[in-house]
């Protein structure tokens, strides 16, 4: 098998019989096998009906797995990668934002430049808006300012890498997966394409601004530690500053004898200090909380169905 294609679904009911349709107006006729791996991510329409019946036809090689419930894209991405055995293997969405015959692309890449061993494509020109633009380009300097691994701003998870990739990217079982972060961590060499999104087929899209900022904070948590060290930085600070004002206080009594009662700077002083402290304690507890999850040990999907092929 040439080409393994792990495309995560969620809701994607009118899109995965187009999207099938697609792939195979692509690849058809470029002369190598390839399979596509459909992750039906608990959708609650009839998405899984639908990939039942593109499996029934089987007018490709087509693997369906079917989760429990819903686990989020990277657990998608996840289950998709155990189960494909290409020799490249693709990531795309189901919704053709992302057209296969980019993929096409950057399997001739793969086949010309051996030393490549990703080739992932980034979007040159972004249709969203200023507001959510700014707070994209915010998160990558933030996270590239925070973290030792560096994240190529504005590429997605749309790439196509070798099996030694695919492999180590599975052998990171982490329960919190951030696909940005994990590309830049297991490293190998990449090469960066342009490409441009179209409009979704059907559907709509399943990110909320406030998803996005839950997925900044993933990839800020699991991908550094410099905000553990802002508590130690936020303590030493004040403290200077406590000790600067005691001394201040002590000198203003010897000299001018004056005990004013003080209570507004008493106040604010302690919900200054006290809103510190919690802010401290959540971002404690943002690790915490994830070394909870992963010690529990679960697993990052429970798939209730898999659907799979004969090979020829
Ligand atoms: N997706 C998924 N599980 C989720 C959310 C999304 O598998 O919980 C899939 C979705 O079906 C699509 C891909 O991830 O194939 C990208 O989602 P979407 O198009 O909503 O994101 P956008 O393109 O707007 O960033
Ligand atoms: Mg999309």
């Amino acid at each position: 098998m040439k080409l393994s294609l792990v495309v995560p679904c969620y809701n994607e009911a009118e899109n995965v019989a187009a999207f099938q349709q697609a792939v195979m107006a692509a690849f058809d006729g470029c002369g190598y096998d390839y399979e596509i791996i459909f992750v039906n991510d608990g959708s609650k329409d009839a998405t899984l009906h639908n990939l039942k019946k593109l499996h029934a036809a089987q007018a490709c090689p087509v693997k369906v797995i079917s989760f429990a419930r819903n686990f989020g894209k990277e657990a998608g991405i996840y289950a998709g990668l155990q189960h494909a055995v290409g020799e490249y293997t693709a990531l795309i969405d189901a919704d053709l934002q992302q057209r296969p015959e980019i993929v096409r692309d950057m399997v001739k890449i793969l086949d010309e430049q051996p030393e490549t061993d990703v080739v992932a494509a980034y979007q040159d020109r972004r249709s969203e808006s200023k507001v959510l633009s700014f707070f994209k380009k915010s998160f990558y300097a933030l996270i590239n300012r925070l973290s030792k691994v560096t994240l190529q701003p504005d590429a997605s998870d749309f790439r196509t890498f070798r099996a030694s990739v695919r492999e180590s990217i599975l052998e990171l079982g982490e329960y919190h997966r951030f696909s940005k972060g994990i590309f830049a961590w297991v490293g190998y060499e990449t090469c960066f394409i342009p490409y441009t999104a179209c409009e979704r087929a059907a559907g709509t899209t399943k990110w909320s601004f406030w998803k996005l900022f839950e997925y900044a904070l993933e990839g800020i948590v699991g991908y550094s530690t410099a905000p553990l060290r802002l508590a130690t930085v936020l303590g030493g600070v004040s403290g200077i500053a406590a000790l600067l004002y005691l001394v201040w206080v002590v000198l203003e009594k010897i000299i001018r004898d004056i005990s004013v009662p003080g209570y507004p700077t008493i106040i604010v002083l302690i919900l200054f200090f006290g809103s510190m402290q919690l802010f401290c304690i959540g971002i404690i507890g943002e690790y915490v909380g994830r070394i909870f999850e992963q010690c529990k040990d679960r697993p990052i999907y429970i798939a209730k169905e898999v659907l799979t092929y004969e090979e020829k």
